[in-house]
């Protein structure tokens, strides 16, 4: 499974309706300071159902709608689109093809949310990735500073990582709630 494409409207600096099409197993995304490079890594974890603000570098979640510019007027809504290649069916859907898209208008504050066109909540989204290596917590996104981070972290925290990484991660976690019960 790998990620073909993103498209992406109205999402923060990408006002008009952009295509980046990804057709190498190794992709480098590079640009001056400010050119958008950060948005397409906020852009796609969005979609795979990122809810902290705070991760997406806003104080609101309509901070990822375009906010205007000198030359162009704001929009009233950020809709962003995966699609994956889901040849091997790690997705769990018969589909080779998956299209997963997330919408936020600014009005309402409305989300909406679809797998291949059709609507679903957050959750079958959120559903849809867990398990893969794709979740919102995975390693399959290495952003900015992450790096660094890694280089600087604590045993412990480091260790968290590798844990993350194998998979035992998840273990941990169900353990946790089930002797917090
Ligand atoms: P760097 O190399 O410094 O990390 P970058 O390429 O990662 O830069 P981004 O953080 O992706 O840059 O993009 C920042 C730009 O996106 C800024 O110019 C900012 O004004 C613009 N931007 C962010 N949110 C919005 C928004 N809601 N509406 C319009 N522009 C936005
Ligand atoms: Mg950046």
């Amino acid at each position: 499974m790998f990620l073909k494409r993103i498209e992406l409207q109205g999402f923060k600096s990408f006002a008009d309706k952009s295509v980046i099409n990804f057709d190498s197993d190794v992709i480098g995304i590079v640009g001056p300071n400010g050119c958008g490079k950060s948005n397409i890594n906020d852009a796609i974890r969005w979609v795979l159902g990122e809810q902290s603000v705070k991760s997406l570098r806003g104080s609101s979640m309509s901070d990822v709608i375009f906010s205007g510019s000198t030359q162009r007027k704001a929009v009233n809504m950020a809709e962003v689109t995966l699609v994956f290649d889901n040849s091997k069916h790690i997705l769990n859907v018969d589909f080779e093809e998956v299209e997963v898209t997330r919408k936020l208008h600014r009005q309402s504050g409305e989300g909406e949310y679809f797998i291949n066109k059709a609507p679903c909540r957050l959750k079958d989204i959120v559903n849809l990735v867990m398990d893969t290596g794709l979740g919102r917590d995975s390693l399959s996104i290495i952003s900015q500073g992450n790096i660094s981070a890694f280089a600087d972290a604590k045993p412990e925290e480091r260790r968290a990582l590798f844990e993350e990484a194998a998979g035992v991660a998840k273990y941990k976690k169900r353990k946790n709630e089930s002797l917090s019960k």
